[in-house]
């Protein structure tokens, strides 16, 4: 015997206060994250997470409609159903059927709507992947702020008929409190943004610039070297106000925003606008002051060359800077922008378009991008010239090359030696021109020699690291001996030891190809580069020249004569010819003689000489057959 007794109201019963249980647990967590959260992304993340976590939702989403596009964008989901994600996704994205999607409805009329069971309702286009996903009704509800749907809230549970009444009206609010955060939040941040950028152009203001620099001080440490700060500041502003009129005026300052960010290499964090006209900039990574106004000179020039247009006008816009150097001018951020702004002070009283902060590195850097200037001309006006030292035969004296030394012949001052100008040629690459055209130079010489009947002797020319780096270097080479058929005789290049060195490998290839055409190879500086005897064998060459600093050494102590000595027999056991550089006195030309040093260079015989002096003093007719 038993009683039977009929349950299901009563499981019905318990199950409703279960699921509002449920809810209620959800609004009133998201209560007390709306209150805690400061920031949009993490209320959104958070929310859903909620959702599934305490309300037992097989998924969320909060899709907010995007102001430009009005696309409804999904922003924060929770739920591991990536396929039906991105079913939605793509539903939400396409123009035919967003329209028609729950969430278009829900957003156009302002109302939740719900799905009690997504197998039979028509209006759930996604019917079959909510099936897949294990979803069985879903409500969406809108979120609004002031009046207007900005986005919408969708959960989704795998319980039929799970959205009633009763869960729909704990729902709403639920929706009401997350509408308010966005309101609250959005607007605590736009005076967030009010507070550290300036609205006209988007860039960082003063404090948020001070706050980034310092950091980048901090960040680099413990060498925050080539740092360096610009204040910019645009001429006659106020004219052009006055004249278009303000809004005229912050056109153009979105525009300078723009263009200067643009030739700073497009890093927005490293601008800053100060006030009215005025722009800040850090950069880092400056090898030196010299770089820096090289830097200020070609992005002035990018920035300010081209007209703005403004009001239908074509408006040319002249600024002025003022730099100041990490650390020589300050070791904070505070100290350096406001000494930037000392020197762009003292630049709008003068005719200069930027000032260092000392006057004594705005002097040094006028100078050295004066000479790189007039370098530059030096190019043009052809005014470099190649001076040529003898090399003689220590056994027979007879004049066996000549090493080709470039001068700069400067209008101003006179000849100037290669120490001056070679090291700034490399910096800015200017030597792969300057030694193009010594090459050119030295192999035209040696054929006038030639055709001239003289006794040529092939003329060595020294080549720049930048240059034998230069993956164009060998075709250079071909072009230069493509000139005559015998000017492959006259050419020697000479490539200093410790460049040879750097790389070994790359070396060795690029002066086999070299020695193929018929040109010959001489180690420059020998003995200053620490050459390994392993590699010194596998070198394609045909000469070391000595350094001067050993043939000094020489006479001066015995072990500077068994260097010498060393370095004689070594080249002789590898089948290369020596040459000694830097010969002064009888004493080191018996000396070298005696050790067996094939040649000589040096004041002894002759310093560097114009090229007519050398043909007169060195080259003789060659007596007729
Ligand atoms: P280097 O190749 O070692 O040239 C030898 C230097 O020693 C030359 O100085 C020469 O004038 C000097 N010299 C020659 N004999 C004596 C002597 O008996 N006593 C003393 N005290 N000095 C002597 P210079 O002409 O001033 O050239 C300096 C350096 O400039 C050269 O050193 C070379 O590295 C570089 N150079 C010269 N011309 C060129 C060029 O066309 N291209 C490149 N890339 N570098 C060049
Ligand atoms: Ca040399
Ligand atoms: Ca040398």
């Amino acid at each position: 015997m038993g009683t039977c007794q009929d349950v299901t109201d009563r499981k019905q019963a318990e199950l409703k206060i279960e699921r509002l249980n449920r809810v209620n647990a959800v609004l009133s967590q998201i209560n007390a994250l709306t209150v805690r959260v400061r920031d949009l992304d993490e209320l959104f993340r958070e929310a859903c997470r909620i959702a599934l976590e305490t309300g037992g939702f097989r998924m969320a989403m909060i899709a907010m409609v995007d102001q430009a596009t009005t696309k409804i964008v999904p922003i924060a989901t929770a739920g591991k159903d990536e396929e039906l994600l991105q079913f939605i996704r793509n539903v939400f994205a396409s123009d035919e059927k967003a329209p028609t999607t729950m969430a278009a409805k829900v957003i156009r009329d302002k109302l939740a709507m719900v799905s009690n069971d997504t197998e039979i309702d028509p209006r759930a286009l996604l019917r079959e992947s909510y099936t897949r996903a294990g979803v069985r009704s879903l409500a969406v509800l809108p979120l609004m702020v002031a009046g207007e749907a900005v986005g919408i809230l969708a959960l989704y549970s795998r319980e039929k008929d799970f959205f009633r009444e009763e869960e729909m009206k704990l729902l709403s609010e639920l929706a009401e409190d997350v509408a308010f955060a966005i309101d609250h939040i959005g607007k605590e941040q736009r005076l967030n943004y009010l507070a550290y950028y300036d609205p006209t152009t988007g860039l960082a203001n003063r404090g948020l610039f001070l706050e980034r620099l310092q950091e980048n001080l901090l960040s680099s440490q413990p060498d925050p070297c080539g740092q360096a700060v610009f204040v910019l500041d645009i001429e006659r502003f106020k004219t052009i106000n006055d004249t278009f009129g303000q809004k005229a005026g912050d056109d153009l300052l979105k525009q300078v925003a723009v263009r200067i960010v643009q030739a700073g290499g497009g890093d927005a964090s490293r601008f800053a606008r100060l006030g009215a006209d005025r722009f800040a900039i850090f950069a880092s990574d400056m090898d030196n002051a010299e770089q820096v106004g090289r830097y200020v000179e070609q992005r002035l020039s990018a920035t300010f060359n081209g007209s703005f247009r403004i009001r239908d006008n074509d408006l040319y816009v002249l600024v002025k800077v003022g730099i100041a150097l990490f650390p020589d001018d300050g070791w904070d951020a505070e100290t350096l922008l406001r000494n930037a702004e000392a020197a762009l002070k003292k630049a709008k009283g003068t005719g200069d378009r930027y000032l260092f902060f000392t006057k004594a590195m705005t002097e040094r850097v006028a100078e050295r991008l004066s000479l790189e200037h007039r370098l530059r001309q030096a190019i043009d006006k052809e005014e470099f010239v190649l001076h040529y030292q003898p090399k003689l035969n220590l056994a027979t004296r007879n004049v066996t090359g000549a090493e080709a030394l470039i001068r700069w012949n400067d209008p101003r001052t006179g000849l100037i030696p290669p120490g001056m100008f070679i090291p700034i040629l490399e910096e800015t690459g200017l030597i792969h021109e300057v030694g193009r055209w010594a090459l050119y130079k030295a192999v035209e010489d040696y054929l006038r020699w030639r055709n001239a009947g003289l006794t040529a002797v092939r003329i060595a020319v020294n080549v720049s690291a930048l240059q034998l780096r230069n993956r164009g270097f060998l075709a250079e080479i071909g072009q230069v001996l493509g000139i005559d058929a015998h000017a492959e005789n006259g050419l020697e290049l000479e490539i200093t030891e410790s460049l040879v060195m750097e790389n070994v490998k790359y070396s060795i290839s690029v002066l086999e190809a070299i020695r193929a055409m018929g040109v010959t190879i001489a180690i420059d500086d020998f003995g200053t580069g620490f050459s390994s005897l392993s590699y010194l064998s596998r070198l394609p060459v045909d000469t070391l020249k000595i350094d001067r600093a050993f043939v000094n050494d020489m006479t001066a102590s015995t072990q500077g004569l068994a260097l010498v000595s060393t370095i004689i027999n070594l080249a002789h056991s590898l089948q290369h010819k020596v040459v000694a550089e830097g010969v002064e006195t009888d004493a080191q030309w018996d000396l070298l003689k005696s050790l067996d040093c094939d040649e000589m260079q040096g004041f002894l015989i002759s310093k560097p000489v114009p090229t007519e002096v050398f043909e007169k003093l060195f080259l003789s007719l060659k007596a007729s057959k």
